[in-house]
């Protein structure tokens, strides 16, 4: 197993957003902004466009659910959604609260966030998902 797939399945522990039976949201360990997420096929895949129409499309949507509850519990102009997937060989989305432009730019310093932050934001986001 992959380490996003172990994250999912509990063996690695996470700060759980939000999820469902085929797909995990948790958040990233080194965010850009508070409540910096990311979100994960429970099905181990690599590229995101590997996917099929309709797990893609699944994917999709849950991904916006969690995007907006992601707004709800912390206020921006938009959630940014970027796909990279370089580091780590499971597909995942980002979804980072931003202002500005410069909000999303992966080179800058990632916040340093303590073990109650994290759980306090995973917290809301879970809360404003219904969960
Ligand atoms: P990418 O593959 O999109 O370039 O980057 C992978 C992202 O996953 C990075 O933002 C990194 O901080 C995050 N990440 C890598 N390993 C872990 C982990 O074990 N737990 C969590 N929560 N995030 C991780």
């Amino acid at each position: 197993m992959d380490i996003f797939s172990k994250i999912a399945a509990g063996e690695i522990p996470s700060y759980t957003c939000a999820e469902n039976d085929r797909f995990y949201a948790f958040l990233d360990i080194n965010p850009l902004a508070k409540g910096h997420t990311l979100v994960i096929p429970r099905r181990e895949v690599d590229y995101i466009f590997d996917m099929e129409d309709e797990e893609l499309a699944e994917f999709e949507i849950f991904t916006k659910q969690v995007a907006q509850a992601i707004r709800r519990a912390f206020p921006c102009r938009k959630v940014a959604q970027v796909v990279l997937g370089l580091e780590v060989a499971h597909a995942h989305i980002h979804l980072i609260p931003i202002n500005s432009e410069a909000d999303v730019d992966f080179h800058k310093e990632k916040l340093k966030l303590s073990e109650v932050e994290f759980q306090d934001i995973s917290a809301r986001i879970r809360a404003e998902f219904g969960q």
